[in-house]
């Protein structure tokens, strides 16, 4: 199963091994990284405890072409914008992972629906 995602979801697991709880200070597991959804060029991964089960958020992880390469994997409904934000976020740091976190609460539970999407009418 893990060859299935190129290590690139191993290598943000191994990446919230290396940071601890800040509820209970324990080290997160392999096991408290999930992956919710897969884009080309993109992992949406939610990350909690395995220790005390408190979640620390939800990250939006780019694992395409780095920042001035080639952007020809992002998804065909992206605008230009939206492939330089996320190819921004290469690397990731806690703080964007807190961020998104509090970005994803205000949001609900439904909040997948904000994810991008293909447009409706093909209007660019
Ligand atoms: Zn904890």
């Amino acid at each position: 199963m893990g060859k299935f995602y190129g290590g690139s979801f191993q290598a943000i697991q191994e990446y919230f091994q290396q940071k601890f709880c800040r509820f209970c200070s324990h080290p997160f597991t392999a096991e408290g990284v999930e992956l919710l959804r897969e884009e080309p060029g993109i992992l949406v991964v939610r990350v909690g405890c395995s220790a005390c089960g408190r979640p620390l958020g939800v990250a939006i992880v780019g694992t395409g072409p780095k920042p001035g390469g080639q952007r020809e994997k992002s998804p065909f409904d992206w605008s230009k914008r939206d492939s330089e934000r996320f190819a921004a976020k290469l690397p990731i740091s806690y703080d964007d992972v807190l961020a998104a976190h509090q970005f994803f609460s205000e949001l609900g539970p439904d909040w997948s629906k904000h994810l991008p999407r293909a447009p409706r009418t093909g209007a660019r």
